[in-house]
C-alpha cells in the first residue's frame, strides 16, 4: 500500500508514519516527489491498522498498490525517474536521450581507446564493453575479466564517458561496482534472483536487460527485486525477444516503450544491436526507438567488426555511428527531445 502525505508534510510527520508502518511489520520506501511525499509500504498488510495510519498527522490517504511490482510501478511515483550516470552525471530519463556505444567485448587497449574517443567525439554519453561475457558456447571467448575492467576505467578517465559493463555472477559484483558506472544484467540473467539482489546492494545504477522469453510483468518484477534490495536506480533495457522469425537474431518490440510508460517511472533504453543481429538494421531501429520515446540507446560499435571477438555482425563502425548520431539528433528534436 501507499501512504500519500499532504503537500508540506514535515520530516517529522514522515518519520512518524515510517515508525508506524515499521511497527506493523512493513518495510518502508520513502519517495520524495516535487510536490508531495509518498511512503510505499511493502509486506504483509493483513496486520495493518489502516485507520491508525490514515489518522496520523499530515497523511492524506492510504491506497493499495494494485500492480504486482510495487516500487517500479507508476502507482508509487508519477514522475519519471532520472538516473545520473558516470563522471558527468548524465541524467538517463531526462529530456536528452542518452546514447551508449561500444564493442560487445573488451579485446585490447587499442580497440577500447580508439572506439571510446570516436564515440565520445560523435556525442555519446556512455561507453559499453563486456569484460565478462556470457557466451552460448563454453569454447567461445569469455572476456578479459579484471584487465578488461581496467581498460574500460582508463577510457572513462580520458573521455568522461559513463562505463556500462555486464556482471554475470554474484562474485563479480563488488569488482564491477568498483570499476564501472553502470552494472549491466544480461538477458540470460534477468531471472537470476541472487544476482539481482546482489546488484540491488551495489552502489552503481543497474541496466537490466529483458530476458529473451520474459513477459513484461516478469521484466518489471525483476526490476522490483533490485529496488527491493536497496538500489532504486534501475534502467530498463529492451534487447529483443525470441520469436519464430529467422531474418533477425531477435525481434525488437518497440511497443514495449509506450507499454512500459503506462506502468513504470523507470527509464527505458533500447538495444538495436542484439535486437536485430544485423549492423545494417541498427540505424533504422535506433531512429525508430527514439521516435517512439526511448530514453536511451545502447548499441555495439567496433572499429573492425569483421575481426570482432564477438557480435561483429551486429556492430556498426565509428563512421556509421557518427552518421547515425546526426540523424538521431533530428529525430529526437522532432519528438521534443535532444541527443
Ligand atoms: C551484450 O550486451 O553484449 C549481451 C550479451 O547482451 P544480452 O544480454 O542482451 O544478450
Ligand atoms: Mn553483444
Amino acid at each position: 500500500m501507499i501512504v500519500v502525505m499532504k503537500p508540506g508534510a514535515a520530516p517529522e510527520d514522515i518519520e512518524h508514519v515510517v515508525e508506524l508502518v515499521n511497527e506493523f511489520g512493513l518495510k518502508d520506501h520513502v519517495i520524495y516527489g516535487t510536490d508531495r511525499t509518498v511512503i510505499a509500504c511493502i509486506g504483509d498488510k493483513r496486520a495493518v491498522e489502516k485507520d491508525a495510519i490514515e489518522n496520523a498527522p499530515m497523511v492524506e490517504k492510504v491506497v493499495p498498490i494494485l500492480a504486482p511490482y510495487k516500487m517500479a510501478s507508476l502507482e508509487v511515483r508519477k514522475e519519471k525517474t532520472q538516473i545520473p550516470i558516470g563522471p558527468e552525471a548524465f541524467p538517463v530519463g531526462g529530456t536528452r536521450v542518452g546514447i551508449i556505444a561500444g564493442p560487445c567485448a573488451v579485446e585490447s587497449s587499442e580497440q577500447i581507446m580508439q572506439t571510446a574517443r570516436a564515440v565520445k567525439a560523435a556525442g555519446a554519453i556512455g561507453f559499453r564493453g563486456g569484460a565478462f561475457k556470457p557466451r552460448t558456447s563454453p569454447y567461445a571467448f569469455q572476456g578479459m575479466g579484471r584487465e578488461g575492467l581496467e581498460l574500460l576505467a582508463a577510457a572513462r578517465d580520458e573521455t568522461g564517458l559513463a562505463i556500462v559493463t555486464e556482471v554475470i555472477g554474484t562474485e563479480q559484483v563488488a569488482l564491477c561496482d568498483e570499476f564501472a558506472d553502470v552494472l549491466q544484467i544480461g538477458a540470460r540473467n534477468m531471472q537470476h534472483y541472487p544476482l539481482l539482489e546482489a546488484v540491488g546492494k551495489a552502489a552503481k545504477p543497474v541496466l537490466l536487460k529483458r530476458g529473451m522469453s520474459a513477459s513484461l510483468d516478469e521484466f518489471l518484477l525483476a526490476a522490483e527485486y533490485i529496488i527491493n534490495a536497496g538500489n532504486p536506480n534501475v534502467i530498463l533495457c529492451e534487447r529483443g525477444i525470441r520469436t519464430f522469425e529467422t531474418y533477425v537474431r531477435n525481434t525488437l518490440p518497440l511497443a514495449i516503450i509506450p507499454a512500459l510508460r503506462e506502468r513504470t517511472h523507470l527509464p527505458v533504453v533500447i538495444d538495436p544491436s542484439h535486437g536485430t543481429g544485423h549492423a545494417g538494421m541498427v540505424p533504422a531501429m535506433a531512429l525508430a526507438a527514439v521516435a517512439a520515446g526511448a530514453d536511451g540507446i545502447i548499441l555495439e560499435c567496433h572499429p573492425d567488426p569483421e575481426r570482432a571477438a564477438s557480435d561483429g555482425a551486429q556492430s556498426i563502425t565509428p563512421t556509421r555511428f557518427e552518421q547515425l548520431m546526426a540523424r538521431l539528433k533530428r529525430v529526437a528534436q522532432a519528438v521534443d527531445r535532444d541527443v
